[in-house]
């Protein structure tokens, strides 16, 4: 099982995705990216559990 995950699904204007073979993994990529691309964004509690709940089995 691969879980994927595009920055698009919590509606932020990028195009970047990621995948990993468990929850905590993609997290991982996601924190990255954020600090990364994203400073601007403030990743709240909420901005997490709904990053989380987007995060889909493919
Ligand atoms: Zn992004």
């Amino acid at each position: 099982m691969t879980k994927t995950y595009t920055c698009r699904d919590v509606g932020v204007d990028c195009d970047w995705a990621t995948s990993g073979e468990t929850e905590d993994e993609v997290m991982a990529n996601i924190g990255a990216h954020a600090a990364e691309v994203h400073s601007d964004i403030e990743l709240t509690p909420k901005l997490l559990t709904a990053v989380k709940a987007v995060i889909k089995d493919a």
